[in-house]
């Protein structure tokens, strides 16, 4: 299972689809400073990754050796709700072009990044990773998960029916820098991170946070993520997913507290239980990515303070 003869050297051709997003910047960031130096890291007017042929053309140009394919169609709960047929398409579309080209055009290894929010909606906790598929989805985000899984049934058929060394990583709740702030379609942490900022500065009384604030969430800074995707690139070689999280979670009304102390709001926090919670709970059974000898090194409030850093100095303003 380890020791792929697939791992990446310093001067192969790194293609990281979706180089521009939350996901795959940190995964870019962290080959760069590892001294990775033949990056692809094309933006979406340079190959579109839902055009097939362009996604062809691109493969055949560029011949990547390996692919990190983290671009996708994501959103929080309410953009789920209201977009289901974008969601389930541009994800189907976008990993289905990205798998078989790479596949055709012999690229050595393909990481492929699913999500902790595919697991059954009323998963046991901690979840394992064999939970996957054996209970309901959570209605509102469902579209985006039967998406996510057939990515992953991909790289397993693939896998078995071509030789094809594909691997799927189920990363928890992200955060960091070039995260997604529009209040409308974000994940709980940046719409949160924003709600206080703007409080603060227009010095409002209260900050008005969705649903009961009693949901658990497991939260991973981006960073670690991309640290842990080019570890497995390098060690991991299996059809099995893999979780990649803390192994720890806190509830939103906690989260909102931390949140709010980073940011130096001290108004009210009040709830609009008229907005869904979701998935009660969501927290991760690491064991199998720490039996793969790494663990996350950045803490929550250390990750929520670096990313507020970067949204004072790059967020929407
Ligand atoms: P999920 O983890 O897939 O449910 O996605 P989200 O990150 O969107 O939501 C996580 C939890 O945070 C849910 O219980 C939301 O109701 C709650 N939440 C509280 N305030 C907000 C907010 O302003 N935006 C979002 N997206 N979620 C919020």
């Amino acid at each position: 299972m380890n020791n792929t003869n697939n791992a990446m050297n310093v001067d192969d051709r790194i293609f990281v689809a979706g180089a521009r997003g939350l996901v795959g910047s940190a995964i870019a960031r962290h080959l760069q400073t590892a001294g990775f130096s033949n990056l692809l890291l094309p933006s979406r007017s340079e190959v579109d990754l839902a055009d097939q042929s362009a996604v062809e053309a691109y493969f055949r140009t560029q011949q990547p050796s390996h692919v990190f394919l983290a671009a996708a169609k994501v959103g929080g709960i309410l953009a789920n709700n209201t977009y289901p047929a974008d969601f389930i398409r541009s994800n189907m579309v976008i990993q289905d072009n990205v798998i078989d080209a790479a596949r055709r055009h012999a690229v050595r290894k393909l990481v492929f990044l699913g999500s902790t929010c595919i697991y059954p909606k009323l998963a046991p906790q901690p979840i394992k990773e064999e939970y996957l598929l054996t209970g309901s989805l959570e209605p509102t985000n469902e579209w985006y998960a039967i998406a996510k899984i057939a990515g992953i049934k991909t790289c397993q058929a693939y896998r078995r029916q071509y030789g094809f060394d594909a691997i799927s990583l189920m990363p928890t709740n992200l955060y960091g820098p070039e995260d997604n702030f529009d209040l409308e379609s974000s994940h709980v942490m940046p719409a949160m991170m924003r709600k206080f900022h703007e409080a603060k500065i227009s010095k409002a009384k209260e900050v008005v946070v969705w649903g009961t604030g009693t949901p658990r969430r497991e939260f991973l800074h981006v960073d670690d993520l991309a640290g842990a995707a080019v570890h497995l690139m390098q060690h991991y070689s299996h059809e099995d997913i893999i979780n990649v999280g803390v192994g720890k979670d806190i509830s939103i009304a906690e989260l909102a507290a931390l949140v709010a102390e980073v940011v130096g709001f001290s108004g009210e926090i009040v709830y609009d239980t008229s907005k869904p919670d979701g998935t009660p709970r969501k927290l991760l059974d690491v064991s199998r990515l720490h039996a793969q000898n790494w663990r996350a090194s950045i803490n929550l409030r250390d990750g929520v303070a670096d990313t507020y850093r970067w949204f004072l100095n790059y967020g929407p303003k």
